[in-house]
């Protein structure tokens, strides 16, 4: 295609409707006609990444295969596209002003003064074009964070405003609204969408199409109306009804012609509309699947819905794939010990151990873990959970006490997850942490190559610490196995031990990687094992 095209996603009203997954499934719908497509994330906060957020402020952190600490929409885009982001994918307002204050200091301006309009707006400007410029897209998404209004967001708007004239039939902008439910009066408002879309109008955006989140599917007069009063076409009034999965609202928007709106009001052809085959035969397997797989959850994030957004999906991916409904049980391991683990995790089919940060709720995992192994029960350790394995092995099977990571404790005597040398130098918080895709060669045999079917695999890293390669032949002579290793540095990537029926820790992600089209396999291993363990 000639042109890349430009759509933006802003959203008004509330936050939290679903800008990420409107992306995503219109990403997906343009795909499916043979369109290339990428979706960004323009973050209006000030932080330079997530990567220093709690996830009590942020839900999960997702890393890209570039080792970016993102956003986690960039997880519903690879999910639903399943392609891969890279750090163009996530700007905040920080890495915006970093980068304009670094010009400055440099001289770039040449003496004039730094403004938010033209110089933070050219700044962002430029961040939108980079992926359709430099890496050829056919279409850039570009969801704008926050909701419109915010004093935060403003700049971002203020760009979408002057890409829209700059651009003219090259960009769109979709408008995500929310229409109430008013119980009492037994009616649906559209108030304040009206009222959104004003503010966007006040500053200078007419939304080309506008998508109403509602609970039930809304009325033709109401349509009417919102589009009366709004300024948009009839069908460009397209409605996002809740539905029991986000992955059938690909499915909900193309039923509602949304794609076809989009490439009508850009100028291109239209063609036929596509199968989308593939996605349809997973909402198939899942619509079928009748028998529950019940996969226990620990870690100390549980009350918080997105903490661990990417194991939940990779989770419900897999159990789909092995034509199961997903039944996750979460289990605060602050609240797990030897006495209760027993009563509490007997009835789960397979246990994941999470990833994590720092000392809070370790002990729960170690106790989960130990019966896990005690009691063969299929165990996936991820991050934080494979350091977990090793050091509940190291205490328990190869009597070393107060075997520890030293993150947890820098003094113990059994240094069995530790800060490798290279990495102990850097200093700022964020520098040390290994990021992003690294190779892992996998030992013919084990349960991850059986997994993967292949030796050679890449996967994502987001970590200080790691296995000590020291304590390597004592682990393994006592029956933990070291079955992946990093080609280059021999870092310690997979733990398994091969005589239970699933037993695995990996130091990675591998829930980064889990889409819809191509779920992970360790994954899909693992929940099969634990549906062979029921
Ligand atoms: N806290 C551990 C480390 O830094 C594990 C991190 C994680 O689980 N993502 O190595």
């Amino acid at each position: 295609m000639a042109d890349t095209k430009y759509i933006f996603v802003t959203g008004g009203v509330v936050s939290s409707l679903g800008k990420g997954i409107i992306s995503a499934s219109l990403g997906k719908l343009l795909q499916a006609r043979g369109y290339k497509v990428t979706i960004q994330k323009f973050d209006p906060y000030i932080n330079i990444d997530p990567g220093t957020l709690n996830p009590y402020e942020h839900g999960e952190c997702y890393v890209t295969v570039d080792g970016h600490e993102a956003d986690l929409d960039l997880g519903h885009y690879e999910r639903f596209l399943n392609v891969q982001t890279t750090r163009a994918n996530n700007i905040t307002t920080g890495r915006i002003y970093q980068s304009v204050i670094n010009k400055e200091r440099k001289g770039d301006y040449l003496g004039k003064t730094v403004q938010v309009v033209p110089h933070i707006t050219d700044e962002i400007k430029r961040n939108v074009k980079l992926l359709g410029s430099k890496y050829k897209f056919d279409f850039v998404i570009t969801e704008i964070g926050g909701t419109v209004g915010d004093i935060e967001s403003l700049p971002f708007i203020e760009s979408v405003r002057q890409l829209k004239w700059e651009l003219g039939k090259n960009c769109l902008c979709v408008h995500l609204t929310y229409v109430p439910y008013i119980a009492a009066a037994k009616e649906y408002k559209t108030k304040p969408t009206q009222h959104s879309v004003k503010q966007l109008q006040e500053l200078g955006i007419q939304p080309d199409i506008l998508v109403l989140r509602t609970e039930h599917w809304l009325k033709k007069e109401l349509l009417h109306k919102v589009a009366l009063f709004c300024n948009v076409a009839e069908d460009a009034v397209i409605q996002s009804v809740d539905m029991p999965t986000i992955y059938e609202v690909p499915l909900l928007l193309q039923k509602q012609n949304m794609d076809v709106t989009v490439l009508k009001k850009i100028g291109l052809e239209i063609g036929a509309t596509p199968e989308m085959t593939e996605w349809r035969a997973f909402l198939h397997k899942k619509a079928a699947a009748t028998e529950t797989v019940k996969i226990g959850l620990v870690g100390k994030y549980v009350e918080l819905q997105d903490a661990y957004k990417s194991i939940d999906e990779s989770l419900l991916q897999a159990a789909i794939y092995n034509d199961r409904i997903l039944d996750l049980h979460l289990f605060h391991s602050e609240k797990l010990n030897d006495e209760n683990a027993a009563e509490l995790l007997s009835g789960m089919d397979g246990l994941v151990i999470a990833p994590g940060f720092g000392q809070r709720g370790i002990e729960g995992k170690f106790a989960a873990i130990k019966y896990a192994r005690e009691h063969n029960k299929p165990c996936f350790g991820i991050c934080l959970g494979m350091q977990c394995m090793v050091i509940e092995f190291a205490r328990d099977v190869l009597g070393m006490k107060d075997a520890n990571s030293t993150e947890m404790e820098p003094n113990t005597s059994y240094k069995v997850i530790d800060m490798m040398e290279e990495q102990k130098n850097i200093t700022h918080l964020g520098g040390s942490m290994r990021l992003g895709a690294y190779d892992c060669e996998l030992k013919k045999g084990s349960k991850a190559y059986q997994a993967y079917k292949k030796t050679h695999v890449q996967e994502r890293h987001r970590h200080r610490f790691e296995f000590n390669g020291a304590y390597k032949t004592q682990f393994e002579e006592a029956g933990m196995m070291c079955t992946g290793e990093n080609p280059e540095t021999g870092l310690v990537e997979v733990v398994e031990i091969p005589t239970l029926n699933w037993f695995v820790g990996v130091q990675f992600h591998p829930e980064y990687s889990s889409t819809v089209e191509n779920p992970h396999p360790l994954f899909v291993s693992f929940v099969k094992a634990s549906i062979e363990n029921k």
